[in-house]
This record gives C-alpha cells, sequence and structure tokens, in this order.
C-alpha cells in the first residue's frame, strides 16, 4: 500500500536505527517529546523505543484531546444530557472517560439520558434535522485537526436555520500546550526537542511552531505516524541538536506545508475566536488556548444555551494522568495501572482513549517489566517475586 508498506520496512528499519546509534553522540542524553499521542502508540506498537540506543528516550506529551480535558467539563457534558434533555452527541472515546463521582456518559445513557456516539460531525447535524421537537448538542472536542469541521457544521447550522443544533466546545490548541510545557515555573521538563503533531500541522502549518526553536531554542521536527516517520523525525532532531541548530524541520512533507490549509484556517476563524484561558487536565489553566463560538454564532453555543454548573471536580487520587500528561511520568509509575485502571476499568483519561499513553502501555508493554517500575514491584503494581 503506498505511503503505509514503505513507511513500515523492517529493512529501512534498521538501517535508520544504526544510523541513529552511529550518530547519537554517547557524552550525552537526548530526551525527545513526541507531541501526540499518535506518536506515542506508533513507538510502543512497532517498538521504536527498542531500537533506540539507551541515551535517546521519548517523553510522551499532552497530544490526546481526550486525555487534557479535564473532569468539569465532562460533567458539564453529562448535565447537558441529563439535566437539560439534550441529545447529546459526542466521538467514541469520550463515552467511557470517567467524569466526576465514577460516572461517565456511558453511564449516563445505561441510566436514561439520551448520549449517541457519532462518527463526525455531520452526522450530528443529521441528527438536529431528524428530531426538530429537541435540543441536540454536538460534544466537539479535539486540537486543530477536528475544528474545521466543527466550523463546517456550524455554518451549515446557521445557513439552515438548524435552532435546536448547538455546540459544547472545547477545541484546544496545540502550540498553547508547548508553551505551557516549555515555560511555566515548576512545571516545565528537560525536553531537547519535540516531534511535532502530524495531523494539526495539516492545517495550521509548521509556521507557529517557530518561536519554539527561536525563543526557547528547541528543534521541532514535524514528524508523520508511521515508525519510520518517528525513527527519521528522532534523527533530523538528534541532527540539529548534535549541530547546536535549533529549527523547525518537516518530515512529514507528505501533507505538511509551512502555511498549512489556508482554507480550513479561515474558516475556523470566521466561526472561532480564542478564549482568555482554559483548563487542561494535568497543565492547568493555559491562556489562549482554547476557542469559543464567536458572537455570530452564540445563538448555537451551547454555554450559552444552557445555564451549566460550575464544577470544580479533581482528579482521581492516585491517577497520575497530569503528570504523565506533562511528560513528568510514565503510565508503569502509576500504581493503579493494571491492577485497579485497566481499559475495561478506566480510573483516568490516559487509559481510555486510543491515543492515551496508558493505553499504548496496556496494550504493548504491560507484560514486559519496565524501567520505571516501583522497586519490588511487577508491571501490575505487586510485589515482585524474589
Ligand atoms: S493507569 Fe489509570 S489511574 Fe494510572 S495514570 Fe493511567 S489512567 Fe490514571
Amino acid at each position: 500500500m503506498k505511503y503505509v508498506d514503505e513507511f513500515r520496512s523492517q529493512e529501512l528499519a534498521r538501517d535508520l536505527a544504526s544510523t541513529i546509534a552511529r550518530e547519537a553522540d554517547t557524552g550525552r542524553h537526548y530526551a525527545i517529546m513526541e507531541f501526540c499521542g499518535g506518536h506515542t502508540h506508533a513507538i510502543f506498537r512497532y517498538g521504536v523505543q527498542d531500537l533506540m540506543p539507551a541515551n535517546v528516550s521519548f517523553v510522551h506529551g499532552p497530544g490526546c484531546p481526550v486525555c487534557v480535558l479535564p473532569i468539569p467539563r465532562l460533567d458539564n457534558a453529562i448535565e447537558i444530557a441529563e439535566r437539560h434533555k439534550a441529545i447529546l452527541l459526542t466521538y467514541g472515546d469520550m463515552m467511557r472517560v470517567p467524569a466526576s463521582k465514577r460516572r461517565s456518559l456511558l453511564k449516563a445513557k445505561a441510566e436514561g439520558a439520551d448520549v449517541r456516539m457519532v462518527y463526525s460531525v455531520a452526522d450530528a447535524l443529521k441528527v438536529a434535522r431528524a428530531n426538530p421537537e429537541k435540543q441536540v448538542v454536538f460534544f466537539a472536542i479535539g486540537f486543530e485537526t477536528t475544528t474545521p469541521p466543527t466550523a463546517v457544521a456550524l455554518l451549515t447550522a446557521e445557513r439552515e436555520g438548524l435552532s435546536n443544533f448547538s455546540v459544547f466546545c472545547n477545541h484546544v490548541l496545540t502550540p498553547s500546550a508547548m508553551q505551557q510545557i516549555l515555560d511555566v515555573p515548576g512545571q516545565s521538563i528537560a525536553i531537547d526537542a519535540f516531534l511535532g503533531p502530524s495531523h494539526v500541522s495539516s492545517v495550521i502549518g509548521s509556521e507557529p511552531y517557530e518561536r519554539f526553536a527561536r525563543d526557547f531554542h528547541k528543534p521541532v521536527v514535524i514528524a508523520g505516524f508511521e515508525p519510520l516517520d518517528v525513527m527519521y523525525s528522532a534523527l533530523m532532531a538528534i541532527r540539529q541538536l548534535n549541530e547546536g541548530r535549533a529549527e523547525v524541520e518537516n518530515q512529514y512533507t507528505r501533507v505538511v506545508t509551512r502555511e498549512g490549509n489556508l482554507k480550513a484556517q479561515a474558516m475556523v476563524a470566521e466561526v472561532f475566536e480564542l478564549r482568555d484561558s482554559f483548563e487542561w487536565r494535568g497543565l492547568g489553566a493555559v491562556p489562549y488556548s482554547a476557542l469559543r463560538l464567536r458572537e455570530r454564532f452564540r445563538a448555537f453555543d451551547a454555554e450559552t444555551r444552557f445555564a451549566l454548573t460550575p464544577s470544580n471536580a479533581t482528579d482521581v487520587k492516585g491517577c497520575e494522568c497530569p503528570a504523565i500528561l506533562r511528560g513528568q511520568k510514565k503510565p508503569l509509575d502509576c500504581k493503579l495501572f493494571g491492577t485497579v485502571c485497566t481499559p475495561d476499568n478506566p480510573v483516568g483519561s490516559c487509559m481510555v482513549s486510543s491515543e492515551g499513553a496508558c493505553a499504548a502501555y496496556w496494550s504493548y508493554r504491560r507484560h514486559q517489566a519496565g524501567e520505571a517500575l516501583p522497586a519490588g514491584e511487577d508491571e501490575f503494581g505487586e510485589e515482585a517475586a524474589a
């Protein structure tokens, strides 16, 4: 298959691994943050970390939109379905993410709320057209990749006068999260370079990352999601670090350009504006890091249409999702991993989403004794045999 098989070649992977081992300076360590959950899954699914020399490590970043949504926003989504009796439409991953009091949209559905899974926001419009007597709300989440379809849906709803349709907007922005990781006292961690998002960058382009190279002296390599994309991008980052360069380089040239998709950007700018601040799981309140509907579209804004109860619910005690999303811990550092918390019984968002770091470890590493296991415990958090 063109554009897939050739990026999974074992022979090329072996060559790349040898090149990285040869070029990585044994006198230093390279900490490379892969921003996206898609990269994290590629790294574990294909054993990319195991192909790296010991002094090259991947640090998992916050690029999983389901994972970074804080519990109060989930509580509000449940409230829209239960208290306001709306039909709430959402992507599948969101259904099982734990809200406060161990509730979830799936449990709300089981208890009678009209919560439905959709594959796209276009399906949400169909539900609104078919149910004119009901309020229909699309629970919009995601980074810049999923924002343009929401903008199209809102423009369509406005054109059709679809007055029973609204959007609960939780679209967030990648560069603001990167800034937070690098810039906030007490939260910053030792990262030498970033593997930048590929799908997000197909929309916003590579230009927004240039300030991280310039102001923080961190190389950024826009990286595709196949294993050879990730390996070659790591090599590009290592070469920059060896040469003392900090630039934005684009490995994913088959999709990403410097300016991105200008038509999509214009549509997003027509419909959305920046929020002053937005709460992220793990990163806290991040300035100018999320979008809300512009005044022209307020009639379609679920936060305006429904009086939502403020919630200050916090993460479950013992769940390390916040530290994992900041790159400060790994899933095997969590004592609940594989014991209390599994994909069938998730405690935190990182175990639910297909892009979550805990889900990646569960799928591909739970049978290995991890380097980060607590002393005296096996990978399931149980006492190791002597
Ligand atoms: S294993 Fe579960 S409880 Fe632990 S950090 Fe991951 S999601 Fe949270």
